[in-house]
């Protein structure tokens, strides 16, 4: 399956490596800024920075804030610390324990719940949620260049599987009734990936064809791609964007080079992810859960230190810092 993450060479644990706070501070730094100190300001970005230490203190609301560096710049006279404009910022989370789970999260050939993050790093289980949304907002991809090539489409449903016999007898529910509202509850995915190469999927509200057409003009270098999809209504027209195959379910799988196996084999793994590492997934986080397995297939060719290299090159650049709900996942009019 080539949409399982590789596991290639020994990665270096931070478990090992980072053994407190400034160990973690000087391994962000060194990441954040390989060729020296820069603002982290984002309307200013002067090399012309000091470092200067300070010592260990108890706030107010009693909080320990151990010694640590901190940076001046010279240029707009403001202070900064090693996580400001990062997506570990303000947070009471030790910088060290924030690494070892981004890490963790990237190693792991499939997805780590929060409830696992709370026992294995002794942290409750709102501080590992929290961590874990902030970690997958930052497996997003921040620059998506268009797909090109043969490209399947397709979409899927997922959650709002029909439950509850007993309430619906006692609501005298049809079975078209408790279909139309299990349907109701599914929240729709719409994806497209090139052959051997990258996915993009997206969440969205409901799949109308206006829906699709725009994600795919967004996100398809049209010049440069051949399109495969199902039958469905919704790509009737798709044919005047770009050149199109339709397989047709009802009678065929795969017609030589015309099927759409690969879209969905990453629905498979997708869906696979969900179930067993989350057992419910709030519609309103799915396009973060989404992300993050978009995330895992289009880095899965590279090894696991590569991979975390990766996320931590789209730790910065967070305008809005609460990773709040997103009705949907799709690109903006
Ligand atoms: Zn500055």
């Amino acid at each position: 399956m080539n949409s399982e993450p590789k596991r290639k060479g020994h990665t270096p644990l931070l478990t090992d490596i980072l053994r407190d706070e400034k160990d973690a501070r000087a391994y962000l730094e060194g990441k954040r800024w390989p060729n020296g100190l820069v603002c982290a300001f984002g309307d200013c970005g002067s090399t012309e920075i000091t470092r200067f230490e300070v010592k260990a203190s108890v706030r107010k609301n009693g909080r320990h804030v151990p010694a640590r560096s901190l940076y001046k710049c010279n240029a707009c006279k403001r202070q900064f610390s090693v996580t400001k404009g990062t997506i570990f910022e303000d947070s009471k989370i030790p910088l060290r324990t924030w690494l070892i789970v981004a890490q963790r999260m990237c190693v792991s050939k499939k997805s780590v719940s929060a409830l696992q993050i709370s026992r294995e790093f002794g942290v409750t289980y709102e501080s590992a949620w929290f961590m874990c949304h902030r970690i997958r907002w930052a497996m997003t991809d921040k620059n998506p260049t268009k797909l090109s090539g043969t490209i399947e489409a397709d979409e899927t449903y997922i959650g709002g599987k029909p439950r509850g016999h007993r309430k619906h007898r006692a609501a005298k529910m049809n079975m078209s009734e408790r279909i139309t509202e299990a349907w109701a509850k599914k929240t729709p995915v719409f994806g497209i990936i090139e052959r051997g190469g990258r996915v993009r999927a997206r969440v969205m509200p409901k799949v109308s064809q206006k829906e699709i057409e725009r994600t795919m003009f967004h996100n398809i270098d049209r010049a440069a791609s051949r399109l495969m999809t199902d039958e469905h209504a919704i790509y009737k027209k798709i044919g005047d964007m770009l050149p199109h195959d339709v397989i047709r379910h009802n009678s065929e799988y795969v017609r030589g080079e015309v099927n759409t196996q690969n879209i969905e084999s990453f629905w498979a793994v997708l869906k696979r992810g969900l179930v067993g590492t989350y057992h419910h997934v709030d519609a309103g986080y799915l396009a973060q859960y989404v992300a993050e397995y978009e995330f895992r297939h289009n880095t899965r060719h590279i090894t696991d230190a590569e991979r975390f290299s990766a996320l931590m090159g789209q730790i910065e650049g967070r305008v809005d810092w609460y990773v709040g709900k997103q009705a949907s996942s799709s690109e903006p009019d």
